[in-house]
């Protein structure tokens, strides 16, 4: 088995005549966290879009886990392996814990109507499993989320809801998680907080792959294995955090040094 899980070969995308990705190469080896990071509009959205199957490619391959997923829907790119949270919470607020979650694992073990209505047996005994394993996830984070799973997601603080949407992302165990800004609208402690579920996540998952899109070049430094800079959908950069802090082409682009 090759140890790299995703990669991108000359991945391309425009949107009429704007290039938001312009022939991305990029690789993610198992077990890496990577950081994607550039000023806004450099292609960093564009890219979880393409790699989950929101849009086809205008150029390029994505391999991920040996198999060629370019323009693959949605759907078989998240039974493939990849799962995503997003920059705007999706929780619904009104549904509890458990069934925020469960809407993950139903898009993983959707039997259709017929399955359900002959088997209800296997329907129950599959309701208890993904409650067995959403209150698992949910307790492997430092809180007491666990004894709650019946409360609504609304009545939880930003960091606790964080934990949720991640929760409902591991639960259709993925291979590689794309975490989308996780420490947008959290304050300094909280972003503190969600570093260490985020490395603890790691360690509990064995090889899970991780790829996250953040602003805050702390949680960037922190958490990386590896970033990967873009600007105007081009790599200018990569490398260990430190290298890509001390690439002059990333001062004048990104960090506004
Ligand atoms: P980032 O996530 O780095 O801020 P995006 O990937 O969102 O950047 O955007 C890259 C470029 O592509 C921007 O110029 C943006 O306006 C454009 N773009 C992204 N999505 C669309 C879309 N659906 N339609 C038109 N232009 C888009």
């Amino acid at each position: 088995m090759s140890d790299i899980l995703l990669e991108f070969e000359g991945l391309a995308k425009s949107f009429g005549g704007v290039r938001a990705l312009d022939g991305l190469d990029m690789s993610v080896k198992r077990g890496e966290i990577i950081g994607l990071i550039g000023p806004n509009g450099s292609g960093k959205t564009t890219s979880f879009n393409v790699m989950t199957g929101v849009y086809s490619p205008t150029q390029g391959r994505v391999r991920f886990d040996g198999q060629d997923i370019t323009g693959l829907s949605p759907r078989k790119v998240y039974e493939a392996g990849i799962a995503r949270t997003f920059q705007r919470s999706r929780l619904c607020l009104p549904l509890s814990i458990f069934d925020n979650i469960m809407i993950g694992n139903h898009a993983r073990v959707n039997n259709g109507l017929w399955f359900n209505l002959m088997n209800r047996r296997g329907l129950r005994q599959q309701v208890e499993d993904g409650y067995a394993k959403a209150r698992d996830l949910v307790a492997g984070f430092s809180s007491n989320l666990a004894d709650r799973m019946f409360d609504p997601v609304g009545a939880l603080p930003m960091i606790e809801r964080r934990r949720i949407e991640i929760c409902r992302a591991l639960v259709s165990s993925p291979k590689l998680l794309l975490l989308d800004e996780p420490s947008a609208g959290m304050t300094h402690d909280e972003t503190a907080q969600l570093m260490d579920d985020i490395l603890a996540v790691r360690d509990r998952m064995g090889d899970l792959s991780i790829i996250i899109i953040e602003h805050e070049m702390g949680v960037i430094e922190r958490l990386t294995d590896h970033c990967v800079v873009l600007s105007y959908g081009k790599k200018i950069s990569e490398g260990s955090y430190a290298q890509i802090a001390a690439d002059s082409e990333v001062q004048t682009a990104y960090l506004g040094v």
